[in-house]
């Protein structure tokens, strides 16, 4: 599989990046490092996380979000798997689209934005707030963890795009349009369908949604289309004058599901000149086995769930028992892992280039796979990187160049 994939890298390799100059190349052919250069090239690397949760219950009225040492990331556990920085999320629930429903999740935004400036101000000695790829660069040589802001669902930003400047002055360096249900911006991946919604509400992005990724172009701010249908993903990148990013999601070439990229979406971010950031989520990572699969059939027999539109459209109570009848089927395979994710990265790698990939854990949002269950065990996944032929320059591509490229061209095109 992976030799038929090398053949289909090599055919690809030097198609120019449209928007951003580029020449995409494969992986490095040269210099292979054993695994027992892994702490070295790691330590090297400036290893930066796109996307970590800040769970609302770890966030008490005067608490920094890693104090209580239940996160799976915190200084410590960074320090300890040498992940140098990460994208912190200002994360709000996709509710109604109403002035109160907007409202809440306007506070929701202020709660987590908060406690990131908590964090960042009670450990100024060890993490500092980055508001360029400079930045990023300079507090990783001074030996400190490096903190970005990321929004995670537009929706807190009411019917207007007025707020975005606000956000970018605040550090905010990416939004994700969208998240679980449709918003006033965009299609999700992910309908709400207990909610009574449609697969599209606006066939993409709505007019409101084309004018939020002109403003974030304007603000410096990176598009994230993690989240967004696949209708919308596509017009944003066709739409931004800037790469996007996927900040977390992975691709259909290797696990079928509605939040992974396509081949379409991937060749259309290569265009772009964007980076996908492949998530450590076991569900986005590795398709359900076949026994699984016949689980979930018994049990949505015997729930009266069989029709799918009854099924996606259940609402919490049912769901919740739904999961609870389903929690055996987990052990009809084993937990993805280290590996499932570095699949991922070779698809994406031998489609669209070494260019336009990097990682997100996810942690605290749902994010942990065998192997890589806290920011302590970072270090493993450079050594999976390695095993499986990636050189030092790849592994630095992937664990940030990517990602700061596409915030320098970002910020360039905002501040000429
Ligand atoms: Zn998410």
């Amino acid at each position: 599989m992976l030799a038929f994939k090398q053949i289909l890298a090599v055919a690809l390799t030097g198609l120019a990046c449209a928007a951003c100059g580029i020449d995409t190349e494969t992986k490095t052919e040269t210099e292979r490092p054993s695994v027992n250069d892994a702490p070295v090239i790691h330590d090297k690397a400036l290893v930066l996380d796109s996307h970590i949760d800040l769970e609302l219950d770890l966030i008490a009225d005067d608490m920094d979000p890693w104090s209580s040492g239940e996160s799976r990331a915190n200084i410590q556990k960074m320090q300890a798997g040498g992940m140098d920085g990460a994208f912190l999320i200002v994360f709000s629930p996709q509710g109604e689209d109403t002035p109160a429903g907007i409202a809440t999740a306007s506070q929701v935004a202020e709660t987590r934005f908060d406690a990131i400036s908590r964090l960042t101000e009670k450990h100024a000695g060890e993490i500092e707030l980055a508001l360029t790829a400079a930045d990023a660069r300079r507090i990783h040589t001074s030996g400190k963890r490096i903190a970005l802001i990321g929004v995670e669902n537009a929706f807190p930003f009411g019917h207007s795009t007025a707020d975005v400047e606000t956000w970018a002055a605040r550090g905010v360096r990416y939004v994700g349009i969208t998240h679980v249900g449709h918003n006033q911006f965009a299609d999700s991946s992910n309908p709400s369908y207990s909610r009574g919604e449609k697969d599209a509400l606006h066939g993409g992005l709505s007019p409101l949604g084309e004018e939020l990724v002109t403003t974030l172009n304007e603000a410096g701010i990176i598009v994230d289309v993690s989240h967004a249908s696949k209708a919308a993903s596509l017009q944003a990148m066709e739409r931004s004058k800037v790469p996007v990013i996927a900040s977390h999601s992975g691709v259909t070439g290797v696990s079928n599901n509605l939040r992974n990229l396509d081949d379409e979406q991937l060749l259309a971010l290569k265009n772009n000149g964007g980076v996908i950031h492949i998530v450590a989520y076991g569900p986005y990572l590795k398709d359900k086995t076949p026994e699984q699969m016949a689980f979930e059939t018994k049990i949505r027999k015997e729930m009266g769930l069989e029709d799918d539109f009854a099924f996606m459209a259940m609402n919490a109570e049912t769901e919740d028992a739904f999961d609870k009848k389903m929690a055996p089927a987990k052990a009809l395979s084993t937990p993805a892992n280290v590996n499932d994710l570095i699949n991922h990265i070779d698809y994406v790698v031998a489609t669209i280039g070494i260019d336009h990939v990097g990682i997100a854990s996810d942690f605290d949002g749902g994010g942990r796979i065998e192997g890589w269950m806290d920011a302590s065990e970072t270090l493993n996944v450079t050594k999976a990187l390695i095993a499986r032929g990636y050189s030092e320059d790849d592994i630095k591509k992937i664990w940030s160049g990517n990602l700061l490229r596409v915030l320098e061209n970002v910020q360039a095109y905002a501040n000429p």
